[in-house]
């Protein structure tokens, strides 16, 4: 059996060279016990770790959504690539004998296993703030039977102490009290969708935009 911590760097290194920017692992345990919502081991039932993958939305078409006519989303461009990230994580698992399942981009909080995988935060715009790339990241998740080294899990945003940017850039006041309003935000969002073709689009940006954390990696 490979020791855990050199099985995790292998892991690590294939995920990069595969095209990922952020790669940590989460453990399932404390992810059910800090967001009881989700539920991981409905994808495996030996489960053992969560391994989150994201990419750096570094352009703005990464960033967009195919939109059928009449359709409330397709999907996003950059959910491709990272399905793609996610196939080559399963194949190198597979090949030591290590049971994993790509998950569904909505069967998990991937904000959440990000944060307890110890990538970051969660800010006050309610977004996964990444030291890098700040919220400019998408993500996937792959949960697996192999033994990897967790992170430590990141419970609060440091780097939203004394900052309200992003609440005070959202043109729909979908903060209010502090705290996000989704129906808010989803509302404003799809009167205001920016048409990049006949059937792409960008959606409101501007909480994402407004953040100063990873701004040397904004588009
Ligand atoms: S803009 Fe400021 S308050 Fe909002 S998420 Fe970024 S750091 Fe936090
Ligand atoms: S996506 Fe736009 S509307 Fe929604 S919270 Fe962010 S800034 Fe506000």
């Amino acid at each position: 059996m490979v020791p855990e911590a050199e099985l995790t760097r292998k892991l690590e290194r294939a995920c990069i060279k595969a095209g990922a920017d952020i790669v940590a692992c989460a453990d399932p345990i404390v992810l059910k016990q800090l967001s009881p919502h989700n539920r991981p081991e409905k994808f495996l039932t030996a489960i053992h770790t969560i391994v989150v993958v994201g990419i750096h939305l570094y352009d703005l078409v990464l960033d967009a959504w195919s939109q059928p006519p009449g359709a409330w989303k397709g999907y996003q461009f950059a959910d491709q690539i990272l399905e793609g990230i996610c196939y080559r994580v399963k194949d190198f698992l597979g090949e030591r004998n290590y049971a994993s399942v790509v998950v569904p981009y909505d069967g998990l909080f991937l904000k959440d296993a990000a944060a307890v995988a110890g990538i970051g935060p969660i800010g006050k715009n309610n977004l996964l703030l990444t030291p890098r790339f700040g919220p400019q990241v998408r993500l996937r998740a792959i949960v697996t039977a192999a033994p990897l080294a967790c992170g430590t899990p990141v419970t609060s945003s440091e780097f939203c102490l004394g900052c309200q940017r992003c609440i005070d850039a959202c043109p729909a006041g979908a903060f209010p009290e502090g705290r996000y309003d989704r129906v808010t935000c989803e509302t404003y969002q799809l009167h205001h969708l920016i048409k990049i073709s006949a059937y792409s689009t960008i959606w409101c940006n501007f909480c994402i935009e407004s953040c100063p954390v990873g701004q040397d990696s904004k588009k």
